[in-house]
């Protein structure tokens, strides 16, 4: 079996791997770093979990032991597609660099860009960066790529599902065409391929065992729910996940709640706190201090409920997370792996479930058949109670009048939202061309088409003054009561 020893690494890396604790490298780590270190690319096809940080860091810091930083170039970059994991590689790359000199900055939304420009001026080894905040300060001119000598892209599959290629691909051409590329990606989906096809030269390619199998100390349900009422389905919902976390007792020391959009995150998180549970919310739409402090509450065990969205915590390494609830079945199929994957970690046994509604069942099947098996079906535990209405008072629902109540209650509930903009009011349209009083349904008729409106204004003008439009007898002399009464007709 490989050692660490035998890997070349820098002895300083060495002593901070083995103070780390760390005995043997994992798979990607055995496959990765000797050929980074031969000075390779890689493209290294390994989820969270299986030490792939590590496989680029250790390497990027042994190359990078000879040489200088210069102002406002860094040798080398790191990009991430979430603020979090990010921090995480930051977080890494300080306990591996700890006996080296090697020298980081952090540029991520939510910190200020001034405290970020006073490193980068100083020169930094290690950027590690999110794609559109690096983007910013290389626009804003405090940043020049064309001393990157290596670079990292991780979670390229989490990227392309954010819509970060073109970034990522504008960022590779603006680094030296020399440059050593570390590139990471759970799946190969065929647009990851073609980047990698473009921007990669005869990579080593790792891939280890995918998760896609989860691990057997993880027990796993679901729950298979249909609301009494179309619009009682958030409370209801809402109602069983509180009953779930009940069952599952003092067995649930924390869990990690996973809905599929923000503002779920948001109700259920507040919802929790409403009926006394200490939830609190994650998702991209929070300021980088609030994710921050709230992830560092849950890890210390401060926070016990973690209600989150799958980009805010992909890839977070939390060890002991007894529990997660998937409010909702993803979407992704290939999300249910990283979710249930937070909990059972570092062979601890953890407990994953699910609420399963009817419109999320096409979902559901494709669950099955990634993970290739059948996720045992767990009785509702309010079977055969009585549907009640929330006895605990509801914030998602102000007592002051139904038409209000009914406005909020529109934003929890995906579907409702529809109806909010059905009901949005057009805009009054100022007609421009039309010289006479015109009867209203002739106005709404144009406003449905502003750019026809506008451009057929002379053409418009030509057709009141038709022959057709006028009543007949008087000429061009008709006065204009007379002729919006005979528009107005015609109209109808
Ligand atoms: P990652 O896949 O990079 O998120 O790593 C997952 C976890 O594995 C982290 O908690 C690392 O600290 C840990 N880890 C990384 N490499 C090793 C190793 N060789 N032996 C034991 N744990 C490791």
């Amino acid at each position: 079996m490989t050692k660490f020893n035998d890997l070349n690494l820098d002895p300083k890396v060495l002593k901070a791997v083995a103070e780390a604790g760390y005995e043997t490298p994992t798979p990607i780590q055995a496959g990765a770093i000797p050929a980074a270190l031969e000075g390779r690319d890689v493209l290294g096809i390994a989820q969270t979990g299986t030490g792939k940080t590590a496989s680029f860091t250790l390497p990027m810091i042994t190359l990078l032991g000879r040489g200088r930083a210069r102002a406002r170039m860094p040798r080398s970059l790191v990009l991430c597609p979430t603020r979090e994991l990010a921090a995480q590689v930051a977080e890494n790359f300080d306990v591996y660099a700890k006996h080296t000199k090697l020298t980081k900055a952090l540029l991520i939304g939510g910190v200020s860009f001034k405290d970020q420009d006073a490193l980068i001026d100083r020169g930094v080894d290690v950027l590690i960066a999110t794609p559109g905040r690096l983007l910013d300060h290389f626009e804003r001119g405090k940043l020049l790529l064309t001393g990157v000598q290596i670079m990292v892209v991780d979670e390229a599959d989490r990227m392309l599902d954010m819509g970060f290629i073109p970034d990522i691909e504008r960022i590779f051409q603006l680094t030296p065409f020399t440059r050593q590329t570390l590139f990471f990606s759970a799946t190969m989906a065929p647009e990851i391929e073609r980047i990698t096809n473009t921007f990669l030269q005869a990579p080593a390619r790792v891939e280890v065992a995918r998760q896609a199998t989860t691990s057997e100390n993880i027990k796993q349900g679901v729950v298979m729910f249909k609301a009494s009422r179309k619009d009682r389905e958030g409370t209801e919902k809402r109602r069983l996940l509180r009953a779930m976390i009940d069952q599952e007792g003092d067995t649930c020391t924390n869990a990690i709640i996973f809905c599929n959009r923000k503002t779920d995150v948001d109700i259920t998180a507040k919802s929790l706190q409403k009926y006394g549970y200490n939830a609190a919310a994650i998702h991209g739409d929070l300021d980088q201090k609030q994710r921050m402090d709230t992830l560092d509450k849950f890890r210390t065990g401060e926070l016990r409920f973690l209600c989150a969205s799958d980009v805010a915590a992909r890839g977070l390494d939390i060890p002991a997370v007894s529990h997660v609830f998937n409010y909702d079945v993803p979407s992704h199929a290939e999300d249910y792996v990283h979710r249930i994957g937070r909990t059972g970690r570092a062979g601890r046994k953890g407990s994953a479930i699910m609420i399963c509604s009817p419109r999320d069942e096409k979902y559901f099947e494709a669950v099955e058949k990634l993970t290739q098996s059948a996720i045992p079906r767990l009785e509702n535990p309010l079977a055969g109670l009585p549907v009640e209405e929330d006895s605990a008072p509801r914030q998602d629902k102000p007592k002051s009048s139904r038409s209000r109540s009914r406005g909020r209650k529109d934003r929890s509930e995906p579907r409702a939202e529809a109806a909010e903009v059905v009901a949005v009011q057009p805009q009054p349209v100022e007609v421009v061309t039309a010289p006479e009083p015109r009867p209203e349904r002739t106005e709404h008729r144009h406003e449905r088409n502003d750019q026809r409106r506008e451009s057929s204004g002379p053409r418009h003008d030509r057709r009141r003054n038709d022959r057709h439009d006028q009543p007949i007898g008087w000429g061009d002399d008709a006065p204009s009561f007379i002729r919006l009464s005979f528009a107005e007709r015609r109209a109808n």
